[in-house]
């Protein structure tokens, strides 16, 4: 179990933009599976953050997001990301992945509905779109 899989999605990602904007400022390895660096947050003094990538868990920051809490926040994720970018690497692919699928899915669904519309005789595309209309003023009107 990966410190990025028990992180949410919206840590990983603003993770993701302090690795890319080298708001790492330093880190150095202490244990086998111990890191800890120094990260630039929004405030004015830089986070001190440990991670620990066999029991992700332990890992700590003195963020007010994480402070004594097991939340993996943002600075945890951006020196995970620093100590291996190839798990950055790999993220972003992922992400760039799901997205491509996505907007595929996307495009199969909008060619599904003109596929249909274009296969309906004058009198169906009629009905089709006075049922249109009245399911929409109906849902407009309960809303
Ligand atoms: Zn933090």
């Amino acid at each position: 179990m990966s410190i990025l899989s028990i992180a949410s999605n919206a840590s990983a990602w603003r993770g993701y933009e302090y690795y890319e904007g080298k708001r790492v400022i330093s880190w150095n390895q202490m244990d086998k599976h111990e890191f800890e660096g120094t990260v630039r947050g929004s405030g004015k003094e830089p986070y001190h953050v440990m991670i620990d990538t066999e029991h992700p868990k332990k890992s700590t920051c003195n963020c007010p997001h994480a402070e004594g809490k097991r939340i993996v926040c943002k600075h945890k994720i951006a020196l995970f990301f620093t100590v291996f970018p190839k798990e950055a690497d790999r993220y972003i692919a992922e992400i760039e992945e799901y997205e491509r699928e996505e907007g595929e899915r996307e495009q199969e669904h909008y060619d599904q509905i003109v596929r249909y519309v274009k296969s309906l005789s004058k009198e169906e595309l009629r009905t089709a779109l006075i049922n249109a209309l009245i399911e929409a003023e109906e849902r407009d009107r309960y809303r």
